[in-house]
């Protein structure tokens, strides 16, 4: 049974039902994502990843922003850079967040997060939002003002039941019109925006418009599970207003309940301050890689904690993070390269690895204790190690594959031993591969070209054919 943490009654809850249906906020391509939001990404694998281990089945979306004040602000951007280029600025906002997105899924990958069953884009549900629109009017908690149509949160009695927020402090009869507000000023928000402007726009009853960011999650939840749906996650920075306003949206417009259970991760902070560009300290995960930090390092450093605590991000937590995969790369090889012998298996070390894979699925079943999960992970590599020293590395073959189910049993949450650089091609020759063909995709053409040197420097040249990029040993005449 798992329980986990639930924002909206602040408790822990069991799980309930064989088919999850998840739903977790992803990035707005704007931009390349920074090490904070890759936080809240690692949380939703590790949910969906532990709830696999338990024996559920999960079916898990991750949508991506391709609409709203940002994108169409670097779309703007990009026609003045080139002008006559595009054909319109919709087109433009495309070319726009096309590289971020292919970036976005790479670093999934160097990450080695699980594939997501669903990755909706914003752009490509606008009629299922503009019928939210008219569901929400018909209700009348919705109303047309100059072209937009605003939620008029005075007529939804439990507004404010996810974030606790202070609905005294509501203006009645203001309203926002921009996506991000705080929680001070909760007023009426925009779900249909009136952009007759800027050309990205689509054509409505109400005029030319486009959505509200906190639409297209409730319209796209809505399209792809066709009713409501068990988790919903996202960092603690979007309980108020974003999630909120799903609540109060999907509620009144759908009719019935939305979300069972409600999961928030807590910020990541880098050398103990808020992470921002003004102050130096904003890292993407490309700057991470390369400074040559490693990612599984970055992926164990992010599971090290509880999700609900904030962590801090810095060189010291870094190198324990290192030191902690370290343990378990060697741990692995050392159980592959000792001798195995003939004869019975160990019972006691049977006992312990079963009792230590029980442990670890337990601790992560309770609100996904990473930590103690983790503790549970290396108290078992110190007796599995003390057994091969005492052994002097042989190991009867039925105890060596005991180690390596083991191992297995933990990384099919932790996804550690994936990153592991291989003999051969190294995972950092593909990392500097796949470096350099987001590069190439984004048309950052310098930094591309720099990437192949590295890769030439190291003995590899890039074969481009059209299933793809692949890496070459360069022949030497020694
Ligand atoms: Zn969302």
């Amino acid at each position: 049974m798992i329980q986990l943490f639930n924002t909206l009654s602040r408790s822990k809850e069991p799980v309930e039902g064989s088919l999850l249906r998840i739903y977790s906020c992803g990035p707005t391509v704007y931009n390349y994502a920074h090490i904070g939001n890759f936080r809240s990404y690692i949380f939703a694998d590790v949910l969906n990843r532990t709830l696999r281990l338990a024996g559920y089945r999960v079916e898990h979306a991750m949508n991506l922003t391709d609409v709203d004040d940002k994108t169409i602000n670097g779309a703007i951007e990009l026609t003045q850079k080139e002008p006559g280029k595009y054909a319109d600025l919709k087109n433009a906002l495309a070319a726009y967040t096309a590289p971020f997105t292919e970036a976005f899924f790479a670093d999934l990958k160097t990450l080695n997060v699980v594939k997501f069953d669903y990755h909706p884009r914003a752009t490509e549900y606008i009629p299922a939002m503009l019928d939210l629109v008219e569901r929400l009017i018909k209700k009348g908690v919705a109303y047309e003002q100059d072209g937009s149509v605003y939620y008029r949160i005075g007529e939804k009695k439990d507004y404010g039941k996810l974030s606790r927020v202070d609905l005294e402090k509501n203006k009645t009869g203001t309203r926002y019109n921009t996506d991000e507000y705080d929680k001070d000023d909760v007023r009426d928000f925009v779900l249909w925006k009136a952009e007759p402007q800027t050309g990205v726009h689509w054509h409505s009853a109400h005029g030319d418009g486009r959505p509200g960011w906190h639409l297209e999650c409730s319209a796209m939840i809505h399209e792809i599970f066709k009713g409501p749906i068990d988790i919903h996650t996202g960092g603690v920075d979007l309980i108020f207003p974003h999630h909120e306003n799903e609540i109060a949206q999907s509620e009144a417009g759908y009719g019935g309940a939305f979300v069972k259970h409600w999961l928030h991760c807590e910020h990541l902070l880098v050398d103990n301050r808020k992470m921002s560009k003004s102050a130096g300290n904003f890292y993407t995960l490309r700057d991470l890689l390369n400074q040559g930090k490693r990612p599984e390092v970055i992926r164990y450093f992010l599971l090290a904690a509880h999700y609900s605590q904030k962590i801090n991000f810095s060189a010291d937590a870094l190198h324990q993070a290192e030191a902690g995969v370290e343990k378990m790369y060697s741990l692995w090889q050392r159980g592959e390269r000792a001798a195995k012998k003939a004869g019975e298996a160990d019972a006691d070390f049977a006992q312990t690895s079963l009792d230590a894979r029980k442990k670890f699925t337990a601790e992560l079943a309770d609100d996904l204790n990473t930590p103690r999960a983790l503790a549970v992970v290396h108290e078992y590599f110190r007796v599995a190690n003390s057994l091969l020293d005492k052994e002097k590395d042989s190991l009867p073959m039925a105890t060596a594959q005991e180690l390596q189910e083991t191992i297995r049993h933990f990384d099919r949450v932790l996804g550690l031993i994936d990153l592991m650089p291989k003999a051969g091609i190294g995972a950092d020759l593909q990392q500097l591969l796949d470096e350099r063909n987001a590069a190439r995709a984004a048309k950052d053409f310098v930094r591309a070209d720099a990437l192949r040197d590295t890769l030439l420097k190291a003995g590899y040249k890039i074969l481009d054919t059209k299933t793809g990029s692949h890496l070459e040993k360069i022949k030497t005449d020694a």
